[in-house]
């Protein structure tokens, strides 16, 4: 095992977090977290605050996004770990990956508009701490605040997924640039939660050979997302793909959040932890 409480992904206000970057890093120091990252979906408007936090804490800290990637018809979510955070190539990236969020989410509340769901848009946005970040979450919310469903995962089951009332397919960024702008930049790419994607066998393969060649080099095993036997599939993954391993909750709300900061189990000890590329990286 890996004994080290590193938490290396979760959200704040900047993108569909509930808490601020500065909350976070009290909540991941009282949780005892040892090494901590913000990851917001496709931005890094957060991260001088987040640092800031940290090191006020004494609390080590590296760099860290989120970004959404379109792949095989899925939306695959990378992250970024231990990048220059001011990397223009990065911060242009993610602004151009952030640009369409605003007319997809119009689209999505046309359609629930016309399933008599009115007015999403503006209490979608009523949430989102950063506009340019509107996301399926602030839908969410928005769905449980108006008893159109009691939970967050009744919404997703019932609507914003393919097939649902909501859903807007959307292009995100393609894997190459995603793993290029935050190498490129000094970080890591991780494969985010690869349970998560549904994939057949031959396309997980592809993500991961994909990803291998345009030089990314970890992969989640131990996160918020996963059960138990996913953790033992991924490490698996880890070890025939030589990749290393990342560890993070996936935290988003103290209310909707099962997984809460760095409450974990361990990584495997025979697995290369991703911190260990970083070491030179911590803040
Ligand atoms: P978006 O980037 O706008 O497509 O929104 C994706 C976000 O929606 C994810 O980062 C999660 O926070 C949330 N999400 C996606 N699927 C689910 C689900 N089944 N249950 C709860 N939250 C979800
Ligand atoms: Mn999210
Ligand atoms: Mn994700
Ligand atoms: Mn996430």
């Amino acid at each position: 095992m890996s004994i080290l409480n590193a938490d290396l992904h979760c959200h704040s206000v900047v993108s569909d977090g509930t808490l601020t970057p500065e909350v976070l890093a009290q909540r991941a120091k009282d949780l005892g977290v040892e090494l901590w990252a913000l990851t917001d979906h496709d931005e890094v408007g957060g991260q001088h605050r987040a640092a800031a936090a940290a090191r006020a804490l004494s609390l080590p800290y590296l760099t860290g996004t989120e970004i959404s990637v379109s792949f095989a018809n899925k939306t695959v979510h990378i992250v970024g770990l231990g990048f220059d955070a001011d990397n223009p190539q990065l911060v242009q990236g993610l602004r151009a990956t952030r640009g369409g969020r605003d007319v997809r989410a119009q689209e999505m509340a046309d359609q629930l508009a016309m399933v008599g769901i009115p007015g999403s848009f503006e209490g979608a946005l009523k949430y989102a701490g950063n506009p340019e970040l509107i996301s399926r979450t602030h839908f969410a919310r928005f769905l449980v605040e108006t008893g159109v469903c009691k939970d967050t995962p009744e919404v997703f089951r019932k609507y914003l997924t393919e097939g649902k009332p909501g859903f807007v397919p959307h292009r995100w960024a393609t894997l190459s640039n995603a793993v290029r702008w935050i190498t490129q930049a000094g970080g890591v790419a991780v494969i985010a939660h690869p349970a998560r994607y549904g994939f057949t066998a031959n396309e997980e393969f592809a993500l991961f050979s994909e990803f291998k060649a345009h030089g990314g080099t970890a992969v989640e095993v131990v996160t918020g997302s996963h059960s138990s036997a996913d953790a033992v599939t991924y490490a698996d993954m880890a070890r025939e793909f030589q990749l290393a391993a990342s560890r993070g909750s996936d935290f988003h709300s103290p209310d909707e959040s099962h997984t809460d900061l760095g409450q974990l189990p361990w990584l495997p000890g025979d697995l290369q932890p991703v911190w260990e590329l970083l070491s030179d990286r911590i803040q």
